[in-house]
């Protein structure tokens, strides 16, 4: 019987509670325990010497969780360094944030190997590897010169970017070159696929036929799946504990008279909060007549903080929400509710469900989940009015929800104006779009269509024919 391995930075544990409505952890897990499977990845924490670092194995519900930790010095080198200071600005078209290190791109590399000798370790000849995300570029490339001939699917959740700002990046031909070790390559948007496909064809050749890259010795599918929610587990969520919202961080018995609007972020400078911010307070300066009669609620959590460009944004943060707050608040009103906590996930599917309007605002943005969980939560009979960036990926399938440009004040304020006015019919109509669009390809669809893919794509490399034997495990320690 072959197997599933998902490799990505971080293993999401099941939780004692069981199932959150939260999707890409539970769709994985799901994957993984129909298929059987293993779930491979960094167990969050730090050590200071490489001899410490081991692979620990632990079963729940017949998947098997592998972790390591990692250095501080892969840490600080293939995490906050290479990963996030260089790919991740590049990927968001954020070329005046993107530093480079040789010796961090080295340790991302070192890291990258790391992991594909686990998965040599541990993989049958016939199972099929899932890798996720900007962490893992290089692993395949490991992986097949240590011989290995598995099938290997990768999947990229943030966005990939442009011929021009490749170009910028040193290592972008060796970069590009293992990424073509992979079999299927998953991206979010049509626009990323393209893009995907032309930064490869430039690197490595080959001519490029509809999602299928074609090199002299094999081929590669290049292909965008949308990832999705799980809508009907939202709904559940978010209409069955309604009651508990009364020990939410935000009051809504207290904000009966207000249009409410939502805003749920990391402090990343991808995310478009400050230009949300600035934005809001035109509004409030041009509209008086809505003072006392409108309220922001930002989530805003913190994160990659020894970083200090979300060091320094969250400072901005603060201290923009401060000074909108000082200049415009009034008796009991003040125009912006920011908190900084991580909300659990059931609570803010209910904080969805009362909120009149969510403000996705996203620079540039894989998919942004935020935009489907909203829509997935509302109440049918009366929704909420989605706002939502052009930049965000999801804004190529939720073409009904209010689309902005988050770079013009203009556009923003006219939205926000066109989302509070809205009358109840409109907002029924587009609700009703949105909502089919989102059962349409959910979060299990997502998967099953990249693993279908994954496991019938046939890319020449190997003139592979079904194998039937039992899997063989390796052993796990290093
Ligand atoms: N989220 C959460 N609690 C919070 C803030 C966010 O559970 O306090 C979840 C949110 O529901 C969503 C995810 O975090 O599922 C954020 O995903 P998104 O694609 O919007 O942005 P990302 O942070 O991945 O860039």
């Amino acid at each position: 019987m072959s197997k599933l391995i998902v490799l990505s930075n971080r293993v999401n544990l099941p939780t004692p509670e069981g199932h959150s409505a939260g999707g890409l952890a539970v769709a994985l897990q799901d994957a993984l325990s129909d298929i059987g499977g293993v779930w491979l990845g960094w167990n969050g924490e730090q050590i200071q010497n490489q001899q410490d670092q081991y692979f620990n194995c632990t079963e729940i519900n017949g998947i098997e969780y592998i972790t390591c930790p990692l250095t501080e010095q892969q840490y600080q080198q293939y995490y906050s360094g290479f990963a996030n200071t260089t790919l991740w600005p590049a990927m968001h078209d954020r070329d005046d944030l993107i530093t480079f290190d040789p010796q961090e791109f080295q340790t991302y590399q070192n890291v990258n190997r790391l992991f594909a000798e686990q998965l040599h370790r541990i993989a049958g000849e016939d199972d099929m590897i899932w890798v996720h995300d900007y962490h893992f570029l290089s692993v395949a490339k490991y992986c097949r010169d240590l011989g290995m001939k598995n099938r290997f699917g990768f999947f990229l959740h943030i966005p990939f970017a442009d011929l021009n700002i490749w170009k910028q990046l040193p290592i972008a031909q060796q970069l590009i070159e293992h990424l073509s070790a992979f079999d299927v390559v998953g991206l979010q948007t049509e626009h990323d696929q393209q893009n995907c496909l032309d930064v490869m064809q430039y690197y490595v050749g080959g001519q490029i036929d509809a999602d299928i890259l074609k090199l002299s010795e094999r081929e590669l599918k290049v292909q965008c799946y949308p990832i999705g929610v799980n809508p009907d587990l939202i709904q559940q969520v978010a209409q069955t504990h309604d009651n508990e919202l009364e020990n939410s961080v935000f009051k809504f018995d207290e904000l009966s008279n207000q249009k409410t609007i939502i805003a749920v972020d990391r402090i990343d400078y991808s995310k478009g909060l400050i230009e949300r911010f600035n934005a809001y307070a035109e509004f409030l300066n041009q509209h008086p007549e809505y003072h006392e009669l409108v309220t922001d609620l930002q989530i805003a959590c913190p994160c990659r903080m020894e970083i200090p460009a979300y060091e320094d944004l969250y400072k901005r943060v603060q201290a923009k929400v401060n000074s909108i707050n000082l200049k415009y608040a009034q008796n009991e009103w003040a125009p912006i509710n920011c908190v900084h906590e991580t909300i659990q996930h059931a609570q803010l599917m209910q904080i969805y469900r009362r909120a009149d309007i969510c403000w996705v605002n996203s620079l540039r943005d894989g998919m942004n989940l935020v935009a489907k969980e909203f829509i997935a939560a509302q109440d049918p009979s009366d929704p909420g009015v989605l706002i939502l960036s052009k930049y965000a990926g999801s804004a190529e399938q939720m073409p009904e929800a209010i689309i902005v440009d988050p770079e013009s004040k203009s556009s923003m304020i006219s939205a926000l104006k066109q989302a509070i006015q809205m009358n109840k019919a409109e907002r029924i109509e587009r609700y009703r779009h949105l909502i089919r669009g989102i059962k349409h390809f959910d979060i299990n669809d997502w998967r099953n269509a990249f693993l279908k893919d994954l496991k019938h794509f046939n890319s020449s490399l190997l003139q592979r024919t079904p194998i039937k034997q039992a899997t063989v495990y390796r052993p796990l320690v290093t």
